[in-house]
């Protein structure tokens, strides 16, 4: 594997795990309690953030506050107080009267008779049942039950964990026994409207299609007045004593009628900072809920999960493939775009939970963040080692180039400072300078080819070169650097094919896998050479040795350039790591490949595949 598909594999792997573990987080946390309470509390604060505008409200609350309590005489007045509330009010036609008081049990005669009459006499009343610890239903007793057009149920549904009381069921059932909720029965009797068809998320009222959810029991979202609203009007039955002429107040209104005592029967609303809302503004809450239509809805899990996914797609996307500024700026939109979806969703009545993709978007840009850092961290460590390398290697190099210049510039000196030198000591001056001349001209001319050759600016020669001869030539010239550590190069079973290619570079190929071969064996081992013809017009040529070998790892780099191995490095022969790339680019160049088989302290084998020439 190249270091480039190397770097790819990790892009897509980030590419792939980033957004799917994210994600994954990010659905397990949204699952677990902590999780909803965040859904809840952002669920809060976009309903303050963009929740409804103030309105006039349709219903008015008769409040059984304290003053009213005290001035009738405890619980034991409430039956009075009402029957007087009522009456006060009844000349102003309220379009209906809602009463949240437990009315299960005998009062005195005298209230109970008082009651009586004033719900008699009552327009659209509307009474209470509670749903007992046990499952059975509190009702009224049936002398006031007779006046009713409903019997609601006042159950109050809020979070375990919070208190608050974000949505309602409309219903309520023990056994067979199902009531509507107080405020809805309300709603019915008001509007006129009759449930004409249920399914488990929707209640239709005619026209009037209510999306609820929670099945069965059809829960909605309550919508409460917004704090410029100051909440529910509310006028109390000792402040109509005290001025009659507030009873105009509740004409055509939807009259709900009950305690208002701080404490009891209260409840936290999304609204509220610590301060309860009494039950009976609940069921009005309810009423305003269901006539102005503010029916919030889910948004699709698979839409939210999907939605999720894709930002944290686009963030692993940009990491793996942008600049550091593109990343960075999709880092920052994503997460912007995460928290801009749910408040625009609420402002569309549509209720997005806020967690799935926030967590994701910012868990992946957290890890991409993290995954970048450490892949620039290794990078920079790679830069610096290859450019130890390469310096190590221009020393080399420049060592190489000044042995043969010393010795051309000595001998062009002596040539020149004694004009009587003997003839034959001048031509042995003249030829070292040419053949070390040569030398040099044949290392950089070596190095350039290669150069522009791997640049595509010089075309390959074609030439036949027998592979026989080929390996003999090479072999004779490695053979005075073998024949120092004493070790033996054996050519065996070569075939007699030809090349099609560019002799000297086949030449410095080969030449440079048995030098290789030789300076990386210890004394008296053995190198052998043989070829083998290959299925259709190849050819495979091996240089195997037994020598200080390498493992899989150091295999996969040697053909970098510059690299050598730890071993190599520790055998004190002399190199630049350049040879093999070189080698390397030479047998692509002709179309041929190269592998490698080694294993540490055993040895190598070095096979170039090559194209024989038809
Ligand atoms: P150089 O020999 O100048 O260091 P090369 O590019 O020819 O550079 O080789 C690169 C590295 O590959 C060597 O430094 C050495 O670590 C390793 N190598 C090459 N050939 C052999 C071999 N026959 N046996 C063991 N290691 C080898």
């Amino acid at each position: 594997m190249t270091p480039h598909m190397a770097t790819l594999n990790r892009k897509y792997f980030v590419l792939v795990s980033l957004p799917v573990v994210s994600l994954i987080t990010a659905v397990v946390m949204d699952d677990l309690a902590l999780g909803q309470r965040f859904d809840h509390y952002a669920y809060d604060f976009f309903y303050r953030l963009e929740g409804p505008k103030p309105w006039v409200p349709e219903s008015v609350i008769l409040a059984i506050d304290e003053s009213t309590l005290s001035r009738y005489g405890g619980q034991f007045g409430i039956r009075n107080a009402v029957a007087d509330g009522l009456e006060k009010i009844a000349a102003s036609r309220p379009a209906a009267v809602a009463v949240d008081v437990i009315l299960a049990d005998q009062g005195s005669p005298e209230s109970d008779a008082r009651l009586e009459h004033a719900f008699a006499t009552t327009h659209n009343l509307v009474l209470a049942s509670y749903l007992r610890p046990d499952g059975s239903w509190e009702n009224p007793l049936p002398r006031f039950r007779k006046y009713a057009a409903a019997v609601g149920q006042v159950h109050a549904e809020f979070d375990k964990y919070d208190m608050v009381s974000r949505d309602l069921p409309l219903a309520k059932a023990a056994g067979p026994d199902r009531r509507w909720a107080l405020g809805f029965d309300t709603f019915l009797a008001v509007k006129g409207l009759k449930i004409t068809q249920e399914s488990p998320d929707s209640v239709a009222l005619g026209p009037l299609t209510i999306p609820t959810f929670s099945g069965e029991e059809h829960s909605i979202r309550i919508l409460y007045a917004p704090p410029e609203m100051g909440g529910i009007p509310r006028i109390s039955i000792a402040e109509l004593d005290a001025n009659p002429a507030l009873a105009g107040r509740f004409a055509g209104k939807a009259v709900f009628a009950g305690e208002t005592v701080q404490g009891r029967d209260s409840w936290m609303t999304p609204y509220s900072n610590l301060n309860s809302t009494p039950g009976i503004e609940m069921n009005a809450s309810l009423y305003e809920t269901l006539s102005r239509r503010f029916f919030p809805v889910d948004a699709s899990a698979l839409v939210v999960l999907a939605v999720a996914f894709a930002l944290g797609a686009l963030v692993a996307v940009a990491y793996a493939f942008g600049s550091v500024w593109v990343s960075n700026l999709t880092a920052a939109g994503v997460i912007l775009a995460s928290q801009l979806i749910p408040p625009a969703a609420f402002r569309n009545l549509v209720v997005w939970p806020w967690l799935p993709a926030t967590l994701t978007s910012v868990f992946t840009v957290a890890l991409a963040a993290t995954w970048r850092h450490f892949a620039v961290t290794k990078d920079l460590a790679r830069a610096e080692q290859q450019r130890e390398r390469y310096q190590r290697a221009m020393q080399f190099v420049t060592h190489e180039m000044r042995t043969p210049l010393t010795a051309i510039q000595g001998s062009s000196e002596l040539i020149g400072r004694y004009g009587s030198m003997p003839e034959a000591k001048r031509k042995q001056m003249a030829d070292l300078i040419n053949s070390e001349s040569k030398r040099l001209a044949r290392m950089i001319e070596t190095f350039l080819s290669v150069e522009r050759l791997s640049a595509g600016q010089m075309e390959l020669k074609r030439e036949r070169v027998g592979l026989p001869e080929l390996v003999e030539r090479c072999a004779e010239r490695a053979r005075p650097l073998a024949e120092r550590k004493q070790i033996e190069i054996e050519i065996a079973n070569m075939p007699g094919a030809a090349i099609a290619g560019d002799r000297e570079l086949l030449e410095y190929a080969v030449y440079n896998l048995l030098t290789n071969a030789v300076k990386y064996s210890p004394s008296q081992t053995r190198v052998r050479v043989f070829g083998e013809d290959e299925k259709g017009d190849r050819v495979r040529l091996c240089v195997e040795d037994q020598g200080i070998g390498m493992d899989q790892k150091e295999v996969g780099r040697i053909f970098e350039k510059f690299y050598r191995t730890k071993r190599a490095e520790q055998s004190g022969e002399a190199g630049t790591g350049i040879g093999l790339s070189i080698v390397e680019q030479i047998v692509t160049q002709h179309g041929g490949s190269i592998h490698v088989q080694s294993a540490p302290g055993k040895g190598s084998r070095f096979t170039l595949v090559l194209k024989r020439a038809s």
